[in-house]
């Protein structure tokens, strides 16, 4: 069995003011939702205001990105342990925004997954090729060395511990999303690899994410493939409307896909 989780990654969107505006409308909206995972990630100053609005609720907190220290001389950088402390859950890390402004590698992307893991925050990992990678035929081949390299040494001990995302870069913010026979031949490749290497069993459970401009139009047809166990929303998770449509898209795919538990 696996978990079905649509995550809203806000990017740098939101004043704190706006973001408890949202999130407490969404609040409102998917009280009482109970299969799927709901799970916002708003820019950190938002994070604690929301970790308190967002109490006795079922929406789960993210963080975009965290460092792979617990505290120290690294000026401007947020450690797990204060994510944690406050009621973070989650923290996407490798987003391919991360990986192209900020410098972020495999190398650095596979420290910070560690030290998440070891300290009990989940890990959203982002993978993906560019629009140049795919013409050229190198979809699967990035992918795996993304995942390799990001994962290497990597235990996962309960598979609801961590969740991968795979995010074609020329879909992301583009308003072009992967059509659902290529997010699901990326996604088969991805739970097949991470079977190669962390057993089938595990690979079974793992919560593998689609995310590149999903919209409540499109979001139907990309979560009912096999492989594809939820969404990580960009721009349409901004919007009250777009992202509950998104979550009943979801909620109706959990009905039909015999795999999942809450
Ligand atoms: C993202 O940044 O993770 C993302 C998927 O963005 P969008 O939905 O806007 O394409």
């Amino acid at each position: 069995m696996r978990r079905l989780i649509i995550a809203g990654n806000w990017k740098m969107n939101k004043s704190v003011t706006e973001s408890m505006e949202l999130a407490r409308k969404l609040k409102m909206k998917l009280l009482g939702e109970a299969d799927l995972i709901i799970i916002v990630c708003p820019p950190f100053v938002s994070l604690q205001p929301l970790a308190e609005l967002l109490k006795g609720g079922n929406i789960h907190l993210g963080a975009q990105n965290m460092y792979w220290e617990e505290q120290g001389a690294f000026t401007g950088e947020i450690s797990p342990k204060m994510l944690l402390s406050i009621g973070v859950e989650y923290v996407i890390l490798g987003h391919s925004e991360r990986r192209k402004y900020f410098g972020e590698t495999d190398e650095t992307v596979n420290k910070k997954i560690k030290k998440a893991l070891e300290l009990g925050l989940k890990p959203i990992v982002c993978i993906g090729e560019t629009l140049e990678q795919r013409e050229e035929g190198k979809t699967l081949e990035v992918l795996e060395r993304q995942l390799t390299e990001g994962l290497k040494e990597v235990e996962i001990d309960d598979p609801f511990n961590i969740v991968i995302a795979y995010e074609p870069i020329w879909a992301i913010g583009t308003g072009r999303n992967a059509t659902p026979e290529q997010a699901q031949e990326a996604h088969h490749f991805i739970r097949e690899l991470l079977g190669k290497i962390y057993g089938a069993e595990k690979a079974e459970g793992l919560t593998l994410q689609y995310g590149g401009s999903v919209k409540p139009d499109n979001a139907r047809d990309l979560l009912i493939q096999e492989d594809v166990d939820g969404a990580l929303v960009g721009g349409a998770s901004l919007d009250t409307f777009n992202f509950s449509s998104i979550i009943e898209s979801g909620k109706e795919v959990f009905q039909k896909k015999p795999c999942y538990h809450y």
